[in-house]
């Protein structure tokens, strides 16, 4: 008799604070996830210095060892990882779910959505190689490393301005550069940051190249005048492009709802999408906090989502046999 297809109970696709949580979580209730967490695992913290903000970390941590714990502490309790980037997902509305590798299919009762989002980048010279030594895409994250020094926010938006007004409570100067001289910020936010005695704007500017001092460090930004095409360096320690998020949900795009920036939709205080036994968390779902804690707090609810799931939903008779007829091995549910 051909082998039985093994159908997991839970696919976390997804290696961020929040994929590595979620699978913690299933873990320790016994369902043993399979973890798709990506060939550049540890999600945007890979590419972050100290984090300071994470609660438990008094001394503050570097991003890629805290994404490391995260990974140990979920491995565990049982989760076994493939370190490969999913290639297609055929999602159902309450059936089996299929995740693929090439043409390597494996099936899951339920599937946990964790690829998060990656920062809008500019595209400019020294953008990604001064990442970390001055150049940074979190204001929030990093604001508090540039005490009494020079920074430029790069944007025009609310992020653009939030992060200024963060930043400037530790920075010298704050100068935001935006490329129109209309903001698409909200005027409270634009007010908000005009009101800093500390921020000036400048526009219309693009920032064409991020240039490192004899330290290897930041220490100016080459700025390009729209309109009149004149290059200006300015000097900066710091500077944080805010120009947006691009969530990374091209797989899943037209099986479960998204929204117009292309973020999963979820139902109000839950991690349930459209489709039954498919959830979604961390900075997949949300276009407003974004950061490591939050997104491992909503891994945890996608977790116990799955479990309650599984617990209430009796395997489909789809589920019994696999392709082609074979009998198929349901991997134990929760409880039993
Ligand atoms: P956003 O609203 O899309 O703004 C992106 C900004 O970056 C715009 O000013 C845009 O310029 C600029 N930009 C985009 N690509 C650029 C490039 N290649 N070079 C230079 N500039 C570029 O993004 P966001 O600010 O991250 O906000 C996203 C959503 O979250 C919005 O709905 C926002 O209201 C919300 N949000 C709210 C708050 C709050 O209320 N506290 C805080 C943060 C975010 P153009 O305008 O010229 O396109």
């Amino acid at each position: 008799m051909a082998e039985a297809k093994k159908i997991e109970n839970v696919i976390v696709v997804g290696g961020g604070p929040a994929g590595y949580t979620a699978a913690l979580y299933t873990a320790r209730a016994n369902l043993e996830p399979l973890v798709f967490e990506g060939f550049q695992w540890g999600g945007q913290l890979q590419n972050t210095t100290d984090v300071e903000n994470y609660p438990g970390y008094p001394e503050g941590i570097m991003g890629p060892e805290m994404m490391s714990q995260f990974r140990a502490q979920a491995e565990r309790f049982g989760t076994r990882f493939v370190t490969d980037d999913v290639d297609r997902v055929e999602l159902t509305d309450g059936g089996l779910q299929k995740v693929f590798l090439g043409e390597e299919e494996h099936l899951a009762r339920t599937v946990i959505l964790a690829m998060g989002a990656e920062p809008r980048r500019l595209g400019a010279a020294g953008e990604i190689e001064l990442s970390g030594r001055g150049v940074s895409t979190c204001g929030v994250c990093d604001g508090a490393f540039f005490k009494d020094k020079k920074v430029i926010v790069i944007g025009g938006g609310d992020s653009a301005m939030e992060d200024s007004i963060f930043v400037s409570k530790y920075a010298s100067d704050l100068i935001v550069v935006n490329r129109r001289n209309e903001f698409r910020a909200s005027k409270i936010m634009r007010d908000r940051a005009a009101e800093r005695p500390n921020i000036d704007f400048k526009t219309p500017f693009v920032a064409e190249e991020f240039v490192a001092g004899e330290d290897g460090a930041l220490d100016h930004v080459r700025l390009r005048n729209v309109e009149t095409g004149d290059a200006e360096d300015i000097a900066a320690d710091g500077a944080f492009v805010a120009i947006g998020h691009i969530p990374q949900s091209a797989i899943v795009d037209g099986q479960v709802d998204t929204d117009e920036d292309g973020y999963v939709m979820t139902q109000p205080g839950s991690t349930k999408t459209n489709l039954a036994g498919v959830f979604a968390v961390g900075d997949l779902v949300d276009h407003t906090y974004r950061q490591a804690v939050t997104a491992a707090g909503t891994g945890c609810m996608g977790a116990l989502d799955a479990e309650w799931y599984l617990r209430d939903t009796p395997p489909s008779p789809e589920a019994h046999w696999a392709k082609g007829g074979e009998p198929a091995e349901i991997a134990p549910a929760p409880g039993s």
